[in-house]
């Protein structure tokens, strides 16, 4: 059955030590047999036997099983060598503490992929005298009783060899022969191989004694039998020197010459009958039943069976998952600190993934849209922005730049546009922000409000226009107001312009026809339109006593976003209500304070007209409407301080005295406060009879407060434009450029700072609106439609839409939120993954040191390097388990955190901690887990069985 040709095992230690354990042996095997390997310690017994069994490979010659060579043999096949044809049995026992006896036993059959045989199990633990042991725990068990569990062990899967490394070396005397009878026993139908040190046994039980000596056989004998020869009648002879009378027999002259000739030659003689009470003398002379007697004699040619294909087929190893589980989770109480560390990084990093698989799967859009649809809205205001870049040069070196965004005017393209897309209640309007200067009373902190924010105007086609009580207004002097602004008339009261008397107000009807005082000028209240309620969480403010400024907040927020503080006009009025240009205006060009008006202590910014003539309203003096170069037009601001330089108390054309409006005054109010064009022409008669119109330029360096003598140029003042903060100035493109090189190069010269401000946009013709309202009817597609909105619409390089809406921004802030967090998540996430992976690793490591010795016995048991997947990977699945639990649980914890942050903003839960992020935290963690287990698990193992074994 069994042959091995020319092996040889060399051992090399680390420093380079060469022993030839095992120096060309070949030997033949017969089918059954008790073999023993005899030899000193070191001969190279243990190696021969463990190479023959397949634990460890030869470093030459090979292994010959039933007609296959392990020349063939992979790693696999020597497992599944071991687990069908061979029986192991050691001198530690090397049975699995984790186990009772009886699954001991049954792992061996399992490992065949076999069902736990109760009665099987029984039958052997009777055959080995431990009949009742199954349910003990071997930790319970003596040496013998363990050794015998073993032998149980090795031959549940009835085996055709066994093979046993010095199984009695831990026994005394009298278990080591019960163990050594059980063996003999055992050969009569099987190849035994028994390796021992011990002459006297193997004499007394081997039919085949080995004898190695470095590595090489120095002997190899085989017990035969000489037959009993018979001499005469009475006598017969076995051997040398055994002479055997038979009983009762009466002895003749020539018996006894024979018995004396007999004694003289052999000096050992025994003579003896064949009664049964000297059976001991027959034992000690190794004379059997038969009356043969045992010698020892070299052995003889081995004959060979032939086998086929079929016999020497492999059952390959499958270790039942419960049992790998089993072993698998013992090792978990191995390191309790570490497994901690262990989950909580390994809970920790899962959790990021899964809160990022959150973050990531939040759509900022759905919300969007689904926040929009369950809004209370139903007009949604958007404006237009463009875009100017600061540049910051510090000594002609650009230190910082970024772009800012300003608002500007939709034209009528952009408009109509919106309101294609939007339906014919979407109407524009005109930031008009003022109050009612004639209400009788004031109360700032209350649910009314009589402040205006700005102008609209409505159509016959807008569903507003047929909730009018009254009529829509037809000239400059006539206004509709919202209901919420006529409620609030109401109830604050209205006196009579001029007059010290109020209108008598019973219901808001009675506003229709009466005069309100908007920016000093007198409009007749024509309609009352209904522009909504406001929503009743606010009604708490008309009576409350105390201050609620949350709410008071949330209602400013209201009024800033609906339709309340609305008045309405006529479109070709519109533009009477632009009083100033409140917009801060950023000009293609150096930015403030560059240059000055010699002689006016004014410094200004300057721009290019044809970039920003249609922003503003500009009246010219003269009739030329065209700014050519040498000309200026300037902000009604900075004209107003050139004029009150220029104009002191001796150019006053009225005296106060008369009663009449003193000059300066006609200025202050035509050109900075714009209350009304009455002084617009004596304003124009004093500036062209005052020689205004010709007035030096010099730049002007503002850091030595001194002009820039390079720069002195004459420029006729042509007209102006009101604005209310900004000293400005427009220029031709060609003065711009002039301008603009010399006071670049002269603070590149002097190191200065300056800021230069750049944009290409031109504001169009047409220019109509600062804001217009989106008619939004919480529809789905209404929904969608503002999309494209959310974060700024393109219109071109320069310019945007956007919407002005605080469940916008807040949206806003969350998607960024979440953008941001994906990020952090994502990072930490990957650092965290990866630390989870090596404390994984690690532990396992640690555990796989523990284990090693368990590993080889399963590996001996037949055991293959998969199963030891199965087993550690059990381990660390149960690790994982645990982690994904925890890490399920904390990831909803947290996002149930973040939802209620964030539904306080947005009145919905947006971060959804679902089947789709579980998956993914799954999938991470197995990933995790399966890398972290198998980079130290393949290297346990492919380790050669022996070499698990011998661990301890
Ligand atoms: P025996 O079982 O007869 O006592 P072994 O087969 O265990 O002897 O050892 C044979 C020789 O091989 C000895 O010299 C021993 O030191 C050496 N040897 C055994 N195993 C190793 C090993 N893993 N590494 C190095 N040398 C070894
Ligand atoms: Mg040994």
């Amino acid at each position: 059955m069994l042959e091995i040709v020319n092996l040889k095992k060399t051992y090399k230690t680390k420093q380079g030590v060469q022993t030839n354990a095992l120096n060309g042996i070949s030997l033949k095997f017969p089918e059954t047999g008790l073999i023993f390997l005899l030899g000193k310690s070191g001969s190279g017994k243990s190696t021969l036997l463990n190479v023959i069994g397949g634990l460890d490979t030869p470093t030459s010659g090979e292994v010959i099983i039933k007609g296959r060579s392990s020349k063939d043999f992979t790693q696999s096949d020597f497992d599944s060598y071991r687990n069908t044809f061979i029986g192991f049995i050691f001198q530690e026992y090397n049975i699995l503490n984790e186990f009772s006896v009886e699954n001991n036993i049954a792992l061996a059959l399992e490992l065949q992929g076999k069902d736990k045989d109760e009665e099987k199990i029984n039958e052997l633990l009777k055959q080995v005298d431990l009949e009742g042991f199954g349910k003990r725990k071997p930790n319970t068990l003596s040496g013998g009783q363990k050794q015998r569990i073993a032998i149980a062990r090795a031959l549940i899967k009835n085996p055709e060899i066994i093979m046993a490394d010095e199984p009695t070396g831990a026994l005394d005397s009298y278990t080591g022969k019960q163990v050594f009878d059980t063996l003999k026993k055992l050969s009569k139908d099987k190849l035994v191989i028994v390796v021992s040190h011990d002459r006297e046994f193997a004499l007394t039980y081997a039919d085949r004694i080995i004898e190695l000596k470095d590595g090489k056989v120095i002997e190899d004998i085989s017990k035969t039998y000489e037959e009993q020869e018979k001499v005469n009648e009475n006598l017969s002879t076995v051997g040398d020197g055994v002479l055997i009378v038979k009983d009762g027999s009466l002895l003749k002259e020539d018996d006894f010459n024979y018995i004396k000739n007999f004694l003289k030659h052999n000096k050992n003689a025994i003579i003896c009958s064949e009664e049964d009470d000297i059976k001991t003398i027959k034992k000690v002379t190794k004379i059997n039943d038969e009356g043969s007697k045992e010698v020892f004699e070299d052995t003889k040619e081995t004959l060979m069976k032939q086998y086929s294909k079929q016999d020497s087929k492999f059952i390959k190893s499958k270790l039942p998952f419960k049992h790998a589980f089993k072993i698998g989770i013992s090792g978990l109480k191995n390191k309790p600190f570490r497994l901690f560390m262990t989950i909580c990084l390994c809970t920790f990093a899962f959790a990021m993934f899964g809160l990022l698989s959150t973050m990531m799967l939040y759509d900022g859009n759905e919300v969007f849209k689904e926040s929009m649809m369950s809004s209370d809205y139903s007009y949604i205001q958007a404006s237009k922005q463009y875009t100017v870049t600061e540049k910051h040069y510090e000594g002609g070196v650009l230190s910082s730049s970024y772009d800012t965004s300003y608002l500007a005017k939709m034209n009528e393209n952009e408009f109509n546009e919106l309101k294609a897309a939007f339906g014919n209640d979407t109407f524009g309007s005109v930031s008009y922000i003022t109050e009612i200067e004639n209400i009788s009373k004031r109360n700032s902190y209350s649910y009314y409000n009589a402040n205006i924010l700005a102008v609209g105007y409505i159509d016959e086609s807008n569903s507003l226009y047929n909730s009018m009580i009254g009529n829509y207004p037809k000239n400059k002097n006539e206004i509709a107001i919202s209901k919420y602004l006529a409620e609030s008339i109401k109830e604050f009261g209205l006196n009579k312009p001029d007059k010290d008397q109020k209108y008598t107000l019973n219901n808001i009807e009675d506003l229709i026809d009466k005069t309100v005082v908007l920016s000093g000028k007198k409009y007749k209240i024509t309609g009352i339109i209904d522009t909504g309620n406001l929503p009743s969480k606010f009604d708490s403010l008309k009576e409350s006593k105390e201050m609620d400024l949350k709410l008071q907040y949330e209602l400013e927020e209201e009024l800033s976003q609906g339709l309340y503080s609305l008045i309405f006009t006529t479109k070709n009025n519109l533009n009477n209500f632009k009083s100033y240009d409140t917009m801060w205006k950023a000009f293609d060009g150096v930015g403030y304070a560059s240059v000055a008006f010699k002689d006016y202590n004014a410094s200004f910014s300057y721009g290019k007209y044809s970039s920003n003539k249609n922003e503003f309203d500009i009246t010219y003096l003269g009739s030329d409407k065209k700014l050519d170069d040498g000309e200026i037009i300037i902000s009604s601001s900075l004209l107003y301080s050139i004029i009150n330089n220029k104009v002191n108390d001796t150019y006053l054309i009225d005296s106060w005295h008369t009663g009449l409006v003193p000059m300066h005054e006609k200025f202050n109010q035509y050109l900075y406060e714009n209350t009304s064009d009455k002084y617009k022409d004596d304003v124009i008669k004093f500036i062209n009879n005052n020689n205004m119109n010709n007035i030096e330029i010099t730049l002007y360096d503002i850091y030595n407060n001194s002009s820039i003598e390079n720069y002195k140029q004459k420029y006729k003042i042509i007209g102006f434009y009101r604005t209310d903060n900004m000293d400005t100035g427009l220029l031709t493109d060609n003065d711009y450029d002039k301008i603009n090189k010399e006071a670049i190069k002269h603070y590149n010269e002097t190191g200065q700072y300056y800021t230069l401000y750049e944009t290409d946009y031109k504001a169009g013709e047409n220019l109509l609106y600062d804001r217009v309202y989106l008619s939004y009817d919480k529809s789905l597609e209404k929904s969608e439609s503002l999309v494209p909105y959310l974060n700024e619409k393109q219109l071109d390089d320069n310019t945007t839409i956007s919407l002005n809406n605080s469940l916008v921004n807040k949206i806003l802030e969350v998607n960024y939120m979440a953008n941001s967090f994906k990020k952090v998540f994502l990072y930490v996430g990957i650092a965290m993954a990866f630390f989870a992976a090596l404390l994984l690793s690690n532990f396992i490591s640690t555990s796989i040191s523990h284990k090693t010795k368990e590993i080889g016995i399963l590996r001996a048991v037949g055991a293959r390097g998969s199963d030891v997947f199965k087993i550690f990977l059990s381990e660390s699945f149960m690790i994982t388990l645990i982690c994904v639990i925890l890490s399920i649980i904390g990831g909803n914890v947290i996002c149930t955190i973040f939802n209620n942050s964030v539904s306080e903003m947005l009145g919905m839960k947006i971060f959804v901690f679902g089947i789709v992020s579980i998956i993914i935290l799954v999938v991470i963690a197995l990933v995790t887990t399966i890398i972290s287990t198998f980079i130290p698990v393949y290297k346990a193992a492919h380790k050669k069985p022996v070499d698990s074994i011998r661990s301890l």
